[in-house]
């Protein structure tokens, strides 16, 4: 897609630390990062979101980011990673090309878990609970 800088990036256009591609798959170091060695793993087509994936790209890039994850914290002597996708804008996804963040992570960096996205969480009720998991599981 023109105008997406990952897809720029699958060009070639606009540099990047790659540290990872075959002909579906590519992941770089973020330019920005969380931490050293902080990846970006994408698909080479251009899809916004998870959702949007078909199920064997998904499967591609998530067969990636199990691959890498491994050789990520090694080299940064890292004690374990996030690993996390910033899922649509209202989550904060800020490029609209899919991709996997893995953050090494250590215990003394002062970060925090998934569960420190949201502060404000709701009280949802086991029979809500039962309710989601038909209506989800049904779908
Ligand atoms: P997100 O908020 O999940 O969409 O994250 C986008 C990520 O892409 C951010 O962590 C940026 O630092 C990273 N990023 C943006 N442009 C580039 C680039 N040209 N090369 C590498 N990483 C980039
Ligand atoms: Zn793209």
């Amino acid at each position: 897609m023109t105008d997406c800088i990952f897809c720029s990036i699958v060009d070639g256009d606009i540099p990047s630390h790659t540290v990872y591609e075959d002909d579906r798959v590519m992941a770089f170091l973020d330019a920005n990062p969380l931490a050293r060695g902080h990846t970006l793993v994408i698909p080479k087509a251009h899809h916004e979101r998870v959702n949007d994936l078909p199920a064997d790209l998904a499967t591609d890039v998530f067969a990636a980011v199990h691959d890498l994850t491994d050789r990520i914290e090694r080299a940064v002597d890292a004690d374990a990673t996030t690993i996390a996708f910033n899922n649509g804008t209202a989550a904060g996804q800020e490029v609209p090309h899919v991709h996997a963040h893995v953050v090494p992570r250590s215990e003394a960096d002062g970060g925090r878990p998934i569960h420190a996205l949201i502060e404000d969480r709701p009280d949802v009720a086991d029979d809500e609970l039962a309710d989601l998991a038909e209506t989800i599981g049904s779908a």
